[in-house]
């Protein structure tokens, strides 16, 4: 009996004994699972945080995220290439931006903590400059957001968007309405203004009289149509769904003398001589716009004031990279150097030939040049010393 009892006690001790064991052997699991995800923390912040990056980065306009002292803690590859090489983590917003008005609005957002929409302009020595043009001030729209990190601790959102080209393309669209409209009336009431001496009573009697002004008509008729012509020129080639242009193979050489051919009228009343120095060569492009190129370039250096003898020079020769360089030269009045920037501004004609009692172009024929060229992947520049030598230099892929 007594046997039987102490085995009863052995077994009690033994399953006691074993439930004790895996009781510590539970508890050891538990602290080891915490003492891991103790030591993973860290590593799943940073997993965390290069995630947040990765979005920030495709992100693709400048994004900073300013501490409650006013620190930049956190910004974009966007924001950081406006930067270069400089430092801006950690440093305070007012020395990083400088700009008064940005500076400004940060502080504003900070002080009300009301969210904040602005346009602003940052000149050519702002990192923010995107502008093409050194003279023109890049714009952008900045909007900035307070948000709560903890109860007490605050941060604030910079995003800011380049509308530098939306601005400024707003503003040529704007320019070219007012220019065309401002172009278009002065021949529309010449015409008005004879044709209502002409429907006066008895306006038609007096034949002589009668046929001048209805030869005057005629030529700002002819005026009004190169405008509109022109204008159509331009907003083709500037057009995103255009027709593409229609590229074929085609010989330089003999789309100069077409050009000089069609010409030749001018070329002897202006006791013009026209060099060619242009070898045979094939080129690939759209004939009918680098026939209108040459033509525009030959035509503007015949039109202006000759100083005899008169000379136009056009070259044209293979340079590196499979490229062409073509020049067109005279020794005419020229262009003055405070001008020449503009030459390939739509409607812009040089002042002193304003002057003159015939109004000889539009002022669009440059720009059609310089569009048309682009449209070759190809670039031209100007250079002129008045009344010796003005060059054109066309460079573009063969
Ligand atoms: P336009 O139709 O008036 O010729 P363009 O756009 O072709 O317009 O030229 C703009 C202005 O540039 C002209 O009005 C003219 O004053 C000047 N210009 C262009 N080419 C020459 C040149 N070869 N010599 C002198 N002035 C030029």
């Amino acid at each position: 009996m007594t046997y039987f009892w102490f085995n009863i006690a052995l077994v009690l001790a033994v399953a006691l004994v074993i439930s004790l064991r895996k009781r510590r052997e539970d508890a050891k699991d538990f602290t080891k699972e915490l003492r891991s995800r103790k030591a993973d923390l860290p590593a799943a912040q940073a997993a965390h945080e290069r995630e947040i990056s990765r979005l920030l980065d495709a992100f693709p306009s400048p994004f900073f995220s300013i501490s409650e002292s006013g620190n930049i803690i956190r910004y974009n590859q966007a924001a950081a290439s406006l930067f270069q090489d400089r430092t801006i983590l950690n440093r305070s917003y007012r020395q990083v931006f400088i700009d008064r008005d940005l500076c400004g609005a940060i502080k504003e957002a900070r002080e009300t903590q009301r969210p904040k929409s602005e346009t602003l302009r940052f000149n050519s020595k702002s990192p923010f400059a995107t502008a093409e043009d050194e003279k023109q001030d890049s714009v952008w729209e900045v909007n900035i957001q307070a948000h709560s990190v903890t109860k007490n601790e605050r941060e604030f959102q910079l995003l800011m968007r380049d509308i530098t080209k939306a601005t400024y393309s707003d503003q040529v669209r704007q320019d070219f309405v007012a220019n065309a409209s401002h172009e278009l009336r002065t021949p529309l009431s010449i015409i008005v203004g004879y044709l209502e001496n002409l429907l006066e009573p008895g306006g038609l009697e007096q034949t002589d009289i009668a046929e001048k002004m209805l030869l005057t008509m005629n030529r700002h008729v002819e005026r009004i149509n190169c405008i509109v012509e022109e204008m159509l020129v331009i907003s083709r080639l500037e057009s995103p769904d255009a027709a593409p242009l229609n590229i074929a193979p085609f010989n330089l050489l003999s789309c100069v003398h077409d050009v000089v051919e069609q010409l030749d009228p001018v070329i002897e009343r202006q006791k013009a001589t026209v060099k060619i120095d242009v070898p045979s060569i094939e080129m690939r492009g759209d004939s009918f716009y680098w026939t209108q190129i040459l033509f525009n370039l030959v035509e503007n250096a015949l039109k202006q004031n000759a100083t005899l003898p008169f000379k136009v020079t056009v070259t044209a020769q293979e340079i590196p990279d499979n490229q062409i360089q073509i020049t067109v030269t005279d020794n005419g009045i020229g262009i003055p150097s405070a001008d020449l920037p503009f030459i390939f501004k739509r409607f812009f004609r040089v002042e002193k030939h304003h002057g003159q009692n015939v109004i000889k172009g539009t002022g669009l024929g440059l720009s059609i040049v310089k569009r048309a060229i682009e449209a070759h992947q190809g670039t031209i520049t100007a250079a002129s010393t008045p009344g010796q030598k003005t060059t054109f230099r066309i460079v573009a892929p063969l």
